[in-house]
Parts: C-alpha cells; sequence; structure tokens
C-alpha cells in the first residue's frame, strides 16, 4: 500500500514536526501494511495556519467556480475506484465487492452532488427589506472515524467546499492510507493550497488539539458518543459551532402485516455489511409475538448465509468489546440462535455473523451499540409496546418499518424518535438528511442539509 510520510498542509506533502507514527494493519492478516506520521499540535497548528490563510480567497471565490473544483474532486476520486477499492480493503477489511460497490461509489456519489448544489444552492436571500447572506462559518475541523473511511471524509469536506469553507481533517488512525488518498485526489481537483490540510495522527493528540483550537470555527466530528460528548463541551465552552454524528441502536420494526421473510433478511443483511460497524445499523429486530418464532428461525439462516463472506472488524481491540457484548448476552440470558463469540478463524479480526433470540428491551445487548455482526430479536405485544421499545433507548439516529403498505408503516415511522427511518425497504437516499435524535447527535450531514451546517448567515437591511 503507498503511504506518504508527511502532511498535506497548505497544497504540499510535509514532514511531520515529530517523529512518532502510527502503524497501518490489515484486519485480514493482522501485518502491518505501512506507517503513517503521528501528528502533533504543532503539526495541527500548521494546518490550522493554512486553512486560515486559504479562507479569505476561499470564501471570495464564486460559487460556481467552487462547483466546478468540487466537480474535479469527484472526477479525480472517480479516476481512482480501483485504488480507493484497495486501499479501504487493505486498512479496513472490508471484502473488494463492498469497498468498491459502497465505499468507493458513495463518496464520488455525495462529491457529485456537492458539485450540484454548490452551483444551485441559494446563498442570497430577500426577506422583506432584508437581504441576507449565507456565508462559510469559517475553518472547519473535521474529525472522522475509520467505519465508512471516504464517506465520512466526503460528507464533511465536500459539503465545507461548497459553503467556502478552508478545512483540516483529522482522519481515525485506524484508516490513514485512505485519507491520504483522498488528498492526493483533492490536490489533483485543482483545490487551492490551503483549503484542504490533513494532519493523520491519534485522537487524544491531533484530534483533541484540533476540536480545542482557538482557530477553528466549526468542529464536525463523526464517532463514538463519548469521544463526541466531550469535543461538544469543548465547544460549548469555546463558544464555537458543532457538529456531532454519534452512535446508534436503530430498531427494524416488522408490523404484523409485514412480509416477514423480506423484512427479515434485509433487517439481517443491513447488520452484516460492513461487519455490523455501521453507526445506523438496525441491531434491533422487533417481531410481533404471533411471527416471533418464524422471524428467529429466518434471521437464523439468513445469518449463517454470510458467515463465508463477511469481513473482519477493525481492529483487535474492536473484536475484543464485540465478543464481550456477545458473552454479556448469553450472561444475560438470551438465546443464541447463529454464531457466537467464539473466534470463526486462526487470523483475522474476524467474528460470526450472531442473533440472539429472547433479547429483552433492558438488556446490554439491546441497549449498547455493539458495532459488530450482532442483531437482536425482540418480541413485542402490541404497537404501543414497539413503540415503547423501538424508542427506549438514548440513540435515535435510524430505523426501519415494514408493514402491509407503505401508510402504515409511515404512520409507526413519524412516532419513532429518530432521525431517519426506511420505509418496506426504502433506498438510501444521499441527498436526504443524515443524522440523529437524541444523544445520536447534533445536526445533519448530506444534501443541502448538510451544506447549511457549514454556513452562517448575515442580514443587510435596506
Ligand atoms: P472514536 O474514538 O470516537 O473515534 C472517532 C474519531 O475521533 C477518530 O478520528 C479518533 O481518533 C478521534 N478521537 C478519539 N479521541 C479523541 C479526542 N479525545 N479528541 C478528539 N478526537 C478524538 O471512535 P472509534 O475509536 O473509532 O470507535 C469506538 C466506538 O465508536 C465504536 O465501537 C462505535 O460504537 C463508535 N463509532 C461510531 C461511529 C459512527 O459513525 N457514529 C463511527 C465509528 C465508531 P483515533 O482514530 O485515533 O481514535
Ligand atoms: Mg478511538
Amino acid at each position: 500500500m503507498k503511504a506518504h510520510d508527511g502532511m498535506y498542509i497548505g497544497g504540499a506533502w510535509r514532514p511531520a514536526v515529530g517523529t512518532d507514527t502510527i502503524a497501518v494493519l490489515d484486519p485480514v492478516s493482522e501485518q502491518v501494511i505501512a506507517h503513517v506520521p503521528a501528528g502533533g499540535a504543532e503539526d495541527v497548528d500548521a494546518a490550522v495556519a493554512a486553512a486560515r490563510g486559504a479562507l479569505t480567497a476561499w470564501a471570495a471565490t464564486p460559487p460556481a467556480e467552487r462547483a466546478a473544483r468540487i466537480a474535479a474532486l469527484r472526477d479525480a476520486l472517480a479516476a481512482r475506484v480501483d485504488e480507493i477499492t484497495a486501499t479501504v480493503t487493505a486498512e479496513l477489511g472490508a471484502p473488494p465487492r463492498f469497498s468498491r460497490a459502497v465505499h468507493a461509489a458513495l463518496p464520488i456519489a455525495v462529491a457529485g452532488s456537492y458539485a450540484e448544489l454548490a452551483a444551485s444552492y441559494p446563498f442570497e436571500e430577500k426577506i422583506g427589506n432584508s437581504v441576507v447572506h449565507a456565508e462559510p462559518v469559517g475553518v472547519v475541523g473535521a474529525i472522522t472515524p475509520w467505519n465508512y473511511p471516504l464517506h465520512q471524509i466526503v460528507a464533511k469536506v465536500a459539503p465545507a467546499l461548497a459553503a467556502g469553507c478552508t478545512i483540516v481533517l483529522k482522519p481515525a488512525e485506524d484508516t490513514p492510507l485512505t485519507a491520504q488518498l483522498f488528498a492526493e485526489a483533492v490536490h489533483g481537483a485543482g483545490v487551492p493550497a490551503g483549503v484542504f490540510n490533513l494532519v493523520t495522527g491519534v485522537g487524544p493528540v491531533a484530534g483533541q488539539a484540533l476540536a480545542e483550537h482557538p482557530g477553528v470555527d466549526l468542529v464536525s466530528f463523526t464517532g463514538s458518543t463519548a469521544v463526541g460528548r466531550r469535543i461538544g463541551a469543548a465547544a460549548g465552552a469555546a463558544v464555537k459551532r458543532v457538529a456531532l454524528e454519534l452512535g446508534g441502536k436503530s430498531a427494524n420494526v416488522i408490523l404484523p402485516s409485514a412480509d416477514l421473510a423480506r423484512a427479515v433478511a434485509a433487517g439481517v443483511a443491513n447488520v452484516m455489511g460492513n461487519s455490523g460497524q455501521t453507526c445506523s445499523a438496525w441491531t434491533r429486530m422487533l417481531v410481533h409475538t404471533s411471527r416471533y418464532d418464524e422471524a428467529v428461525a429466518l434471521a437464523a439462516e439468513a445469518a449463517a448465509t454470510y458467515a463465508d463472506r463477511i469481513g473482519p472488524l477493525v481492529n483487535a481491540g474492536q473484536r475484543t468489546r464485540v465478543r464481550g457484548y456477545i458473552e454479556k448476552g448469553v450472561a444475560q440470558g438470551a438465546r443464541l440462535v447463529a454464531g457466537g463469540p467464539e473466534a470463526p478463524r486462526e487470523r483475522g479480526y474476524f467474528v460470526s455473523p450472531t442473533v440472539f433470540a429472547d433479547v429483552t428491551p433492558e438488556m446490554t445487548i439491546a441497549q449498547e451499540e455493539i458495532f459488530g455482526p450482532v442483531v437482536s430479536v425482540i418480541r413485542y405485544e402490541d404497537e404501543d409496546d414497539a413503540l415503547r421499545i423501538a424508542n427506549g433507548t438514548v440513540y435515535g439516529l435510524a430505523g426501519a418499518v415494514w408493514a402491509g403498505d407503505d401508510a402504515e408503516a409511515v404512520a409507526f415511522a413519524r412516532r419513532m424518535d429518530t432521525g431517519q427511518v426506511d420505509i418496506n425497504g426504502g433506498r438510501f437516499n444521499p441527498l436526504a438528511p443524515f443524522g440523529g435524535y437524541k444523544q445520536s447527535g447534533v445536526g445533519r450531514e448530506l444534501g443541502a442539509h448538510g451544506l447549511a451546517e457549514y454556513l452562517q448567515t448575515k442580514s443587510l437591511q435596506f
């Protein structure tokens, strides 16, 4: 795998100030495949200074020209599809087909959507005797996780560029090679020097320095609720804008009138994709008591079909964590019907596709984000019971509802405390706002709503 031994700052690859490095692992072979610099506070300082220096000119660049640069970025990413696929597979462990179809294709689509939005967004609005201008919020500190390494970068950088902001990115330590590849694409797209900057490093050092930097106007963070809470608190103290995309424990609600086989198959597929490392995964399957046993059997059968094609978890720590949750499920009385805590292979951070039956809503595996290939099938007695269970966690990121017709599913979905719901298997829409209710976060990503996060308004009165 190709690795840069520097930071992309001010339009060039520069050596890091310190000598610390991060070893990048292949989660299938457990071998080190590359080293990248682990940046520190001085590297973050340099990157923020570069972003600040580039801000005035980029903010004043006409939206059509910003749109042209984002379109060029989309094309630069599209030209690197093979390299992106191979890189995500190497450092995240995702099977090549999934890497290509999702990890590479989705961010290219999102970049394309922002090329269009930058050109068409109403940055100016007349309200009575006022003209209201939507102006860039300034320098953005973007901190991203490893689970969708390129998508989460593009979901922050593309709208920030469209808004006229400049950016410093601190990607996850597990997936820095994808971030370096992205920086190459930005460079190739002719984005002016300093508009986008990359500092690789670990969260508590480079991440924290970026989140607390006085030269950063908005911190956009995706990751765990624990870290998000601290970043939100620091931003509050500094009276600084913050966007938080945090965890989830989403419910797949199968109403009695639904096509059960279809709903169960889609629900299991939703969790097994990316080995369960998806914040919006429908990890709780809610089934009416009259169809419960049938659903459990279908879910176990479906999960078994993933045994040979699921990728590993990203690292040994995540595998330990996920196995710990499976053991806890057993200890609390849930019934394993597929998978389990044992390692399915000798090498690699694999966890078996796992299904639990007889899960009650208060069990740990029904409350906490596991971030692994684990589905909990939960029984409900009636619709109100289903709603109570669906809404009964601290999270509210996503969900699904299945019913005999869309209207019935919609009526239930409108009562759910969650940011997005798929109705009878509705397709992912990269223009629809994505984000959480409750402790799943603050703010929205994607589409016009995602662009608005990077804007602040100024009113001129006449
Ligand atoms: P994380 O620790 O919250 O990491 C997310 C990002 O924040 C990474 O770039 C991380 O750097 C950085 N970071 C860590 N500590 C920081 C700090 N004190 N200040 C500033 N930045 C900091 O999450 P994770 O370790 O990747 O995964 C842990 C759990 O988070 C998962 O099991 C899952 O439950 C949840 N998660 C949620 C999402 C989501 O999309 N909502 C995505 C990934 C993970 P490092 O990479 O160096 O740690
Ligand atoms: Mg971490």
